[in-house]
């Protein structure tokens, strides 16, 4: 059969993970130790379902309202993370629906987390989020707070950290990004020898589609992929 059955997204899911593949090659990485996240703000659900289909089974929403709205149409083999700023009278709405929050840019945002968790009985996965350019406009810790933080995270009991998130500056030339990602897997180092308990630290969630085959190379386990699945956003 000649006829090629592929939709858009599929092409682009299947293309990338073997982009993700040959980078993490190059580097002397195993392509199964990078996950491939489908960043679905103002994409429709059937798109989103598409592109798990072909493969992808993660995704990262931006926005609460975005999330309950389509919620009910994924296809349920793929697994949620939250991604964007989290407002704290929010959290209630989303902690059963997501299985890590990647954005965690306070200490009151992870309070209120814990409490929520504690009424369901919930642990929830959390990355902490860096400012690693220290923009102003930028929500995130600055890289000289993280170590401090993971160890009073270390007292809430329904909440276990994973790793660290960062978006780069926009607009950034490549050996500046690069000298970013590389500070954000040194930083990674340091909270793991800081915290005992430290096995589950082992997420870098870094690399979106500008820029992913270099995270990848500076040692991101999860690339936060959107136009280059999906196309340019209205
Ligand atoms: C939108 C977004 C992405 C994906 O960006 P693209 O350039 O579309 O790949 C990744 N991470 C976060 C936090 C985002 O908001």
């Amino acid at each position: 059969m000649s006829e090629n059955l592929l939709t858009d997204t599929a092409f682009n899911v299947n293309e990338t993970l073997e982009r993700i593949g040959l980078s993490a090659k190059a580097a002397g990485r195993e392509a199964s130790d990078i996950r491939l996240m489908a960043v679905t703000k103002t994409v429709h659900p059937d798109k989103i379902n598409e592109a798990i289909e072909a493969g992808c089974d993660l995704l990262g929403e931006n926005r609460v309202q975005e999330l309950l709205e389509k919620y009910e149409s994924y296809d349920k083999r793929a697994e949620i993370h939250f991604i964007g700023r989290l407002q704290t009278n929010k959290v209630k709405y989303i902690i059963d629906k997501v299985s890590m929050i990647e954005s965690v840019d306070s200490l009151k945002l992870a309070e209120e987390i814990e409490k929520r968790c504690a009424k369901i009985g919930k642990t929830m996965d959390i990355l902490l989020e860096v400012n690693i350019a220290e923009e102003e406009s930028k929500g995130g810790f600055y890289a000289d707070e993280i170590v401090g933080v993971s160890e009073k995270i270390k007292d809430f009991s329904h909440l276990r950290l994973r790793g660290l998130m960062t978006i780069g500056r926009f607009g950034a030339e490549i050996e500046e990004t690069r000298q970013y990602f590389e500070k954000m897997r040194h930083l990674l180092v340091d909270i793991k020898s800081k915290n005992i308990d430290n096995i589950y630290i082992n997420i870098l969630s870094m690399g979106m589609s500008a820029d992913y085959e270099l995270a990848v190379s500076e040692g991101a386990t999860i690339v936060r992929i959107g136009r280059g699945l999906f196309g340019a956003r209205k």
